[in-house]
């Protein structure tokens, strides 16, 4: 990779983060690292490489779903897209280990992972990945900085809880479809919110 790409994610720092994903001070959308800790894109690379995996719809790095679980899945994508069609799903499963921090990882994978054929800036922007680790039994979502503004903190907890159970139960495919329904009622009603507040003004 030469000098040039690699300005390219810290220069992207914000786009996937309205919180640090390291300390989690507030950023700027502009920002080329955080104001708080000194997090960037390129201290992501230190911690990650500089060549992270195509960010495909399913990334499973893992071996975590077998095809009919697969296929489980993008079905369930499918349902929340054509609801929410600005809204990019990756759905993405690891093999970490409990000392590596998912939510940097999420980041990594985010700003550095070259766009694929197709993909513009601004799908990234509306990108939201879920990350697995098939070890820990870990999870983290991380959103792009257009879709961020959805959801809090709180209520991707919620979703992610959703997770828990049928994964310990070992159906990793139904704790993947369990969550994305989870945060389709959660965009449901922020959507419903958020046309409450305009027909207010
Ligand atoms: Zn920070």
């Amino acid at each position: 990779m030469n000098e040039e790409e690699r300005e390219y994610s810290p220069k992207r720092f914000a786009i996937s983060s309205v919180a640090c994903p390291a300390c989690h001070a507030k950023l700027a959308r502009e920002a080329k690292w955080c104001e708080g800790c000194g997090f960037s894109g390129a201290k992501s690379m230190e911690m990650f490489g500089d060549s992270p995996p195509p960010l495909l719809p399913i990334l499973d790095v893992a071996d975590l779903w077998d095809a009919k679980g697969q296929r489980k899945i993008e079905a369930e994508v499918k349902t929340f897209e054509k609801r929410f069609p600005q809204i990019r799903w990756r759905i993405c499963a690891v093999a970490l280990g409990s000392d590596v921090s998912l939510p940097l990882f999420g980041f990594w994978l985010m700003n550095v992972s070259p766009l694929l054929p197709g993909e513009s800036g601004e799908d990234r922007e509306w990108t939201v990945l879920l990350l697995v680790d098939s070890n820990s039994g870990k999870t983290s979502v991380t959103t792009g900085y257009r879709a961020e503004v959805w959801l809090s903190d709180e209520m991707w907890g919620n979703a992610l809880e959703e997770i828990l159970e049928p994964f310990s139960k070992g159906h990793p495919d139904k704790a993947v479809v369990l969550f994305l329904r989870k945060a389709k009622r959660l965009f449901e009603s922020a959507w419903r919110r958020s046309k409450k507040q305009l027909s207010a003004k």
